[in-house]
Protein backbone atom coordinates (compact mmCIF):
# COMPACT_ATOMS: atom_id res chain seq x y z
CA UNK A 1 0.00 0.00 0.00
CA UNK A 2 1.09 3.39 -0.72
CA UNK A 3 4.33 2.48 -3.15
CA UNK A 4 3.54 5.81 -4.22
CA UNK A 5 5.46 7.15 -1.37
CA UNK A 6 8.75 5.71 -2.14
CA UNK A 7 9.09 5.98 -5.76
CA UNK A 8 7.81 10.46 -6.27
CA UNK A 9 8.02 9.45 -9.82
CA UNK A 10 4.79 7.80 -9.47
CA UNK A 11 3.55 10.81 -7.93
CA UNK A 12 1.54 12.19 -10.94
CA UNK A 13 0.18 8.69 -12.11
CA UNK A 14 -2.81 8.72 -10.94
CA UNK A 15 -5.54 10.76 -9.79
CA UNK A 16 -5.87 11.14 -5.72
CA UNK A 17 -9.58 10.40 -4.11
CA UNK A 18 -10.90 12.25 -1.34
CA UNK A 19 -13.87 10.83 0.86
CA UNK A 20 -14.97 13.32 3.44
CA UNK A 21 -16.55 12.19 6.12
CA UNK A 22 -18.49 14.39 8.49
CA UNK A 23 -19.50 12.85 11.85
CA UNK A 24 -21.06 13.75 15.11
CA UNK A 25 -21.55 11.13 17.91
CA UNK A 26 -20.91 8.22 15.61
CA UNK A 27 -18.94 5.72 17.87
CA UNK A 28 -21.64 2.58 17.59
CA UNK A 29 -21.16 3.54 13.57
CA UNK A 30 -17.25 3.26 13.23
CA UNK A 31 -16.54 -0.30 13.04
CA UNK A 32 -18.96 -0.95 10.87
CA UNK A 33 -18.77 1.82 8.83
CA UNK A 34 -14.72 1.28 8.05
CA UNK A 35 -15.62 -2.54 7.58
CA UNK A 36 -17.13 -1.61 4.78
CA UNK A 37 -15.51 1.30 3.36
CA UNK A 38 -12.03 0.16 3.28
CA UNK A 39 -12.41 -2.81 1.33
CA UNK A 40 -14.05 -0.38 -1.47
CA UNK A 41 -10.96 1.66 -1.26
CA UNK A 42 -8.81 -0.93 -1.14
CA UNK A 43 -9.72 -1.87 -4.94
CA UNK A 44 -9.56 1.15 -6.31
CA UNK A 45 -7.11 1.72 -8.92
CA UNK A 46 -6.25 5.24 -8.32
CA UNK A 47 -4.81 7.11 -4.99
CA UNK A 48 -7.41 7.07 -2.10
CA UNK A 49 -7.52 9.56 1.69
CA UNK A 50 -9.89 9.43 3.87
CA UNK A 51 -10.70 12.56 5.54
CA UNK A 52 -12.78 12.40 8.71
CA UNK A 53 -14.11 15.87 10.55
CA UNK A 54 -15.05 15.20 13.76
CA UNK A 55 -17.77 17.92 14.78
CA UNK A 56 -17.20 17.72 18.24
CA UNK A 57 -18.19 14.32 19.00
CA UNK A 58 -17.85 13.43 22.96
CA UNK A 59 -18.86 9.93 22.61
CA UNK A 60 -15.06 8.74 21.94
CA UNK A 61 -15.36 8.77 18.41
CA UNK A 62 -12.07 10.43 17.75
CA UNK A 63 -10.32 7.79 20.65
CA UNK A 64 -11.66 5.17 17.81
CA UNK A 65 -10.56 6.80 14.68
CA UNK A 66 -7.17 7.33 16.18
CA UNK A 67 -7.17 3.39 17.27
CA UNK A 68 -7.73 3.11 13.28
CA UNK A 69 -5.64 5.63 12.25
CA UNK A 70 -2.88 3.23 13.93
CA UNK A 71 -2.97 0.46 11.70
CA UNK A 72 -5.10 2.24 8.14
CA UNK A 73 -3.38 4.41 6.08
CA UNK A 74 -4.23 7.76 4.43
CA UNK A 75 -6.61 8.64 7.09
CA UNK A 76 -7.14 12.37 8.07
CA UNK A 77 -8.97 13.54 11.31
CA UNK A 78 -9.78 17.05 11.37
CA UNK A 79 -10.99 18.02 14.90
CA UNK A 80 -13.54 20.81 15.57
CA UNK A 81 -13.49 23.19 18.31
CA UNK A 82 -17.34 22.03 18.99
CA UNK A 83 -20.00 20.59 17.45
CA UNK A 84 -20.70 23.39 14.12
CA UNK A 85 -23.45 21.57 12.20
CA UNK A 86 -23.33 19.04 9.53
CA UNK A 87 -22.75 21.97 6.89
CA UNK A 88 -19.58 23.50 8.50
CA UNK A 89 -18.11 20.12 8.78
CA UNK A 90 -18.33 19.72 4.94
CA UNK A 91 -16.95 22.90 4.54
CA UNK A 92 -14.19 21.73 6.86
CA UNK A 93 -13.56 18.68 5.07
CA UNK A 94 -13.79 20.28 1.51
CA UNK A 95 -11.49 22.86 2.95
CA UNK A 96 -8.93 19.73 4.15
CA UNK A 97 -9.15 17.41 1.27
CA UNK A 98 -6.72 17.09 -1.59
CA UNK A 99 -8.12 14.83 -3.70
CA UNK A 100 -8.30 15.57 -7.77
CA UNK A 101 -11.84 14.97 -6.79
CA UNK A 102 -14.24 14.33 -3.26
CA UNK A 103 -16.83 12.24 -2.69
CA UNK A 104 -19.25 13.68 0.87
CA UNK A 105 -19.99 10.18 2.62
CA UNK A 106 -22.40 9.87 5.61
CA UNK A 107 -20.59 7.83 8.41
CA UNK A 108 -24.34 6.20 9.08
CA UNK A 109 -23.88 3.83 6.31
CA UNK A 110 -27.00 5.38 4.70
CA UNK A 111 -24.81 6.65 1.64
CA UNK A 112 -23.71 2.59 0.69
CA UNK A 113 -19.59 3.03 0.07
CA UNK A 114 -19.87 0.24 -2.66
CA UNK A 115 -21.37 2.65 -4.87
CA UNK A 116 -17.51 4.80 -4.69
CA UNK A 117 -16.31 2.76 -8.14
CA UNK A 118 -19.44 3.80 -10.03
CA UNK A 119 -19.16 7.34 -9.20
CA UNK A 120 -15.33 6.98 -10.36
CA UNK A 121 -16.22 5.42 -13.11
CA UNK A 122 -18.51 8.75 -13.87
CA UNK A 123 -15.90 11.40 -12.75
CA UNK A 124 -13.37 9.75 -15.00
CA UNK A 125 -15.53 10.06 -17.80
CA UNK A 126 -15.45 13.81 -17.88
CA UNK A 127 -18.10 14.81 -15.78
CA UNK A 128 -17.46 17.21 -12.89
CA UNK A 129 -19.78 16.59 -10.54
CA UNK A 130 -22.27 12.50 -10.02
CA UNK A 131 -24.56 13.57 -8.57
CA UNK A 132 -26.48 10.63 -6.51
CA UNK A 133 -30.83 10.58 -6.55
CA UNK A 134 -32.41 8.55 -3.97
CA UNK A 135 -34.58 5.90 -5.71
CA UNK A 136 -36.07 5.26 -2.59
CA UNK A 137 -35.68 6.68 1.50
CA UNK A 138 -35.85 3.03 3.50
CA UNK A 139 -36.45 3.29 7.11
CA UNK A 140 -37.66 6.93 7.16
CA UNK A 141 -41.33 8.28 7.91
CA UNK A 142 -44.10 8.97 5.46
CA UNK A 143 -43.91 12.16 7.08
CA UNK A 144 -40.47 12.61 6.56
CA UNK A 145 -40.71 11.63 2.85
CA UNK A 146 -43.64 13.42 2.20
CA UNK A 147 -42.01 17.09 4.09
CA UNK A 148 -39.08 16.75 2.20
CA UNK A 149 -40.68 16.40 -1.47
CA UNK A 150 -42.44 19.33 -0.69
CA UNK A 151 -39.81 21.44 0.68
CA UNK A 152 -37.88 20.01 -2.65
CA UNK A 153 -40.42 21.41 -4.79
CA UNK A 154 -41.04 24.68 -2.76
CA UNK A 155 -37.73 25.66 -2.94
CA UNK A 156 -37.31 24.63 -6.70
CA UNK A 157 -39.90 27.27 -7.48
CA UNK A 158 -39.14 30.64 -5.15
CA UNK A 159 -35.59 30.45 -6.41
CA UNK A 160 -33.61 30.54 -9.69
CA UNK A 161 -30.99 27.73 -8.66
CA UNK A 162 -32.48 24.50 -9.72
CA UNK A 163 -31.88 22.07 -6.78
CA UNK A 164 -32.19 18.59 -8.13
CA UNK A 165 -35.02 16.77 -6.39
CA UNK A 166 -33.98 13.72 -3.61
CA UNK A 167 -30.72 14.10 -3.73
CA UNK A 168 -28.57 14.99 -0.97
CA UNK A 169 -25.00 15.17 -0.25
CA UNK A 170 -23.63 12.39 -1.38
CA UNK A 171 -21.99 13.22 -4.38
CA UNK A 172 -18.73 13.28 -5.90
CA UNK A 173 -17.27 16.81 -6.45
CA UNK A 174 -14.34 17.10 -9.23
CA UNK A 175 -11.48 19.24 -7.60
CA UNK A 176 -12.74 22.21 -10.01
CA UNK A 177 -16.56 21.68 -8.23
CA UNK A 178 -14.74 22.12 -4.87
CA UNK A 179 -12.42 25.14 -5.76
CA UNK A 180 -15.68 26.50 -7.13
CA UNK A 181 -17.43 25.72 -4.16
CA UNK A 182 -14.89 27.03 -1.51
CA UNK A 183 -14.91 30.24 -3.39
CA UNK A 184 -18.55 31.08 -1.86
CA UNK A 185 -17.79 32.66 1.49
CA UNK A 186 -21.13 33.01 2.94
CA UNK A 187 -21.07 31.75 6.65
CA UNK A 188 -24.67 30.25 6.26
CA UNK A 189 -24.04 27.04 4.52
CA UNK A 190 -27.11 25.49 3.10
CA UNK A 191 -24.66 23.44 0.97
CA UNK A 192 -27.00 21.60 -1.39
CA UNK A 193 -28.14 25.09 -2.88
CA UNK A 194 -24.36 25.78 -3.02
CA UNK A 195 -24.16 22.65 -4.56
CA UNK A 196 -26.26 23.20 -7.08
CA UNK A 197 -25.47 26.94 -7.61
CA UNK A 198 -22.14 26.45 -9.27
CA UNK A 199 -23.56 24.33 -11.82
CA UNK A 200 -20.55 22.31 -14.37
CA UNK A 201 -21.51 19.47 -16.06
CA UNK A 202 -23.32 16.71 -13.67
CA UNK A 203 -24.18 13.46 -14.02
CA UNK A 204 -27.29 11.45 -11.95
CA UNK A 205 -26.84 7.89 -10.47
CA UNK A 206 -29.86 6.78 -8.70
CA UNK A 207 -29.28 4.91 -5.97
CA UNK A 208 -31.51 3.36 -2.83
CA UNK A 209 -30.95 4.94 0.75
CA UNK A 210 -30.46 2.74 3.50
CA UNK A 211 -31.49 2.76 6.88
CA UNK A 212 -29.40 4.13 9.39
CA UNK A 213 -26.79 1.49 10.44
CA UNK A 214 -27.14 2.41 14.46
CA UNK A 215 -27.50 4.96 16.42
CA UNK A 216 -30.16 8.03 15.21
CA UNK A 217 -30.27 10.78 13.16
CA UNK A 218 -29.34 13.64 14.63
CA UNK A 219 -31.87 15.76 12.45
CA UNK A 220 -34.97 16.57 14.84
CA UNK A 221 -37.70 18.39 13.49
CA UNK A 222 -37.25 21.91 14.67
CA UNK A 223 -33.90 21.54 13.27
CA UNK A 224 -34.86 20.38 9.90
CA UNK A 225 -38.03 23.38 9.60
CA UNK A 226 -34.62 25.48 10.23
CA UNK A 227 -32.77 24.34 7.39
CA UNK A 228 -35.69 24.29 5.51
CA UNK A 229 -36.18 28.21 6.15
CA UNK A 230 -31.89 28.47 6.10
CA UNK A 231 -32.50 26.94 2.59
CA UNK A 232 -35.29 28.82 1.48
CA UNK A 233 -34.58 32.45 2.70
CA UNK A 234 -30.76 31.60 1.61
CA UNK A 235 -31.51 31.18 -2.50
CA UNK A 236 -34.19 33.26 -2.76
CA UNK A 237 -35.76 36.80 -1.58
CA UNK A 238 -39.37 35.94 -3.53
CA UNK A 239 -40.49 35.18 0.10
CA UNK A 240 -40.24 39.39 0.59
CA UNK A 241 -42.30 39.40 -2.36
CA UNK A 242 -44.88 36.85 -1.26
CA UNK A 243 -45.57 39.05 1.96
CA UNK A 244 -46.20 41.81 -0.17
CA UNK A 245 -48.30 39.53 -2.12
CA UNK A 246 -50.40 38.46 0.64
CA UNK A 247 -50.73 41.99 2.44
CA UNK A 248 -51.83 43.16 -1.01
CA UNK A 249 -54.51 40.61 -1.14
CA UNK A 250 -55.73 40.74 2.18
CA UNK A 251 -55.81 44.96 1.50
CA UNK A 252 -57.78 44.43 -1.44
CA UNK A 253 -60.39 41.78 0.38
CA UNK A 254 -60.46 44.32 3.30
CA UNK A 255 -61.28 47.25 1.07
CA UNK A 256 -64.14 45.20 -0.50
CA UNK A 257 -65.71 43.92 2.75
CA UNK A 258 -65.55 47.95 3.55
CA UNK A 259 -67.52 49.17 0.80
CA UNK A 260 -69.99 46.13 0.60
CA UNK A 261 -71.31 46.93 3.95
CA UNK A 262 -71.30 50.42 3.04
CA UNK A 263 -73.47 49.49 -0.07
CA UNK A 264 -75.79 47.39 2.16
CA UNK A 265 -76.17 49.85 4.66
CA UNK A 266 -77.26 52.71 2.02
CA UNK A 267 -79.29 49.92 -0.33
CA UNK A 268 -80.72 47.88 2.32
CA UNK A 269 -80.35 50.21 5.23
CA UNK A 270 -79.19 47.54 7.11
CA UNK A 271 -77.49 49.04 10.17
CA UNK A 272 -73.75 47.24 10.61
CA UNK A 273 -73.98 44.84 13.57
CA UNK A 274 -70.51 44.10 13.22
CA UNK A 275 -68.24 42.39 16.25
CA UNK A 276 -67.50 39.43 15.17
CA UNK A 277 -66.17 40.86 11.66
CA UNK A 278 -63.95 42.99 13.10
CA UNK A 279 -62.42 40.56 15.15
CA UNK A 280 -62.00 38.30 12.58
CA UNK A 281 -60.47 41.33 10.39
CA UNK A 282 -58.21 42.92 12.84
CA UNK A 283 -56.30 38.95 13.46
CA UNK A 284 -56.31 38.39 10.13
CA UNK A 285 -54.54 41.39 9.19
CA UNK A 286 -53.00 41.56 12.43
CA UNK A 287 -51.23 37.99 11.49
CA UNK A 288 -50.20 38.95 8.19
CA UNK A 289 -48.35 41.88 9.36
CA UNK A 290 -46.26 39.75 11.64
CA UNK A 291 -45.76 37.20 9.14
CA UNK A 292 -44.36 39.84 6.87
CA UNK A 293 -42.33 41.43 9.72
CA UNK A 294 -40.90 37.62 10.30
CA UNK A 295 -40.56 37.35 6.78
CA UNK A 296 -38.02 40.70 6.66
CA UNK A 297 -35.97 39.95 9.88
CA UNK A 298 -35.09 36.80 8.12
CA UNK A 299 -33.34 37.97 5.83
CA UNK A 300 -31.99 41.43 8.28
CA UNK A 301 -30.68 38.29 10.77
CA UNK A 302 -28.82 36.73 8.31
CA UNK A 303 -27.63 40.15 6.63
CA UNK A 304 -26.28 40.43 10.68
CA UNK A 305 -24.82 37.27 10.87
CA UNK A 306 -22.97 37.47 7.23
CA UNK A 307 -21.20 41.39 8.38
CA UNK A 308 -19.81 39.53 11.60
CA UNK A 309 -17.90 38.05 8.93
CA UNK A 310 -17.23 34.43 10.96
CA UNK A 311 -15.69 31.59 10.06
CA UNK A 312 -17.81 28.52 9.21
CA UNK A 313 -15.55 26.75 11.82
CA UNK A 314 -12.65 26.16 13.73
CA UNK A 315 -9.97 23.58 13.90
CA UNK A 316 -9.15 22.67 17.40
CA UNK A 317 -6.69 19.86 16.05
CA UNK A 318 -5.48 17.99 12.71
CA UNK A 319 -4.20 14.80 12.94
CA UNK A 320 -2.50 13.03 10.16
CA UNK A 321 -2.02 9.29 9.84
CA UNK A 322 1.27 7.63 10.23
CA UNK A 323 2.12 7.88 6.56
CA UNK A 324 1.42 11.16 5.82
CA UNK A 325 -1.13 11.70 2.48
CA UNK A 326 -0.13 10.92 -0.77
CA UNK A 327 2.57 13.26 -1.96
CA UNK A 328 1.48 14.25 -4.89
CA UNK A 329 -1.54 15.86 -3.45
CA UNK A 330 0.22 18.63 -2.28
CA UNK A 331 0.15 21.17 -5.50
CA UNK A 332 -3.51 21.10 -3.55
CA UNK A 333 -2.28 22.09 -0.43
CA UNK A 334 -4.96 24.32 1.47
CA UNK A 335 -3.82 26.58 4.46
CA UNK A 336 -4.37 24.43 7.57
CA UNK A 337 -5.62 27.10 10.18
CA UNK A 338 -5.15 25.62 13.76
CA UNK A 339 -6.65 27.56 16.48
CA UNK A 340 -7.20 26.05 19.55
CA UNK A 341 -10.76 25.39 21.15
CA UNK A 342 -11.43 28.21 24.29
N1 LIG B 1 -23.39 15.16 11.36
C1 LIG B 1 -22.39 16.07 11.66
N2 LIG B 1 -22.69 17.12 12.49
C2 LIG B 1 -23.94 17.32 13.01
C3 LIG B 1 -24.95 16.40 12.65
C4 LIG B 1 -24.63 15.33 11.81
O1 LIG B 1 -21.25 15.94 11.23
O2 LIG B 1 -24.14 18.28 13.75
C5 LIG B 1 -23.06 14.01 10.48
C6 LIG B 1 -23.51 12.67 11.04
O3 LIG B 1 -22.57 12.13 11.92
C7 LIG B 1 -23.64 11.84 9.77
C8 LIG B 1 -24.12 12.85 8.75
O4 LIG B 1 -23.76 14.14 9.27
O5 LIG B 1 -22.41 11.30 9.35
C9 LIG B 1 -25.60 12.76 8.50
O6 LIG B 1 -26.29 12.93 9.72
P1 LIG B 1 -27.65 12.18 10.04
O7 LIG B 1 -27.55 10.75 9.68
O8 LIG B 1 -27.99 12.49 11.45
O9 LIG B 1 -28.65 12.94 9.08
P2 LIG B 1 -29.77 12.27 8.11
O10 LIG B 1 -29.13 11.11 7.40
O11 LIG B 1 -30.86 11.86 9.01
O12 LIG B 1 -30.14 13.39 7.18
MG1 LIG C 1 -28.23 9.62 8.20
Amino acid sequence: MNKHIESPILLFDKPLLSVVVPLFNERPMLPLFFERLLPVLAKLSIYWEIVLIDDGSDDGSAQYIRSVMNRTPSIRLIKLSRNFGKEAAMTAGLDHAKGDAAIVLDADLQDPPELIPAMIECWLSGVDVVLMQRRSRAGETLFKRWSAHLFYRLLNRTSRTNIPVDTGDFRLMSRKAIDALLVLKERNRYMKGLFAWIGLPTQVIQYDREPRAAGETKWDYPELIGLALEGLTSFSVSPLRWATVIGLIAASMGGAFGLWIVVKAIMLGDATNGYPSLVAIISFLGGIQLMGVGIVGEYVGKTYMESKQRPAYLTEEVIEGWNGIPQQASRHRTEVRHVKAV
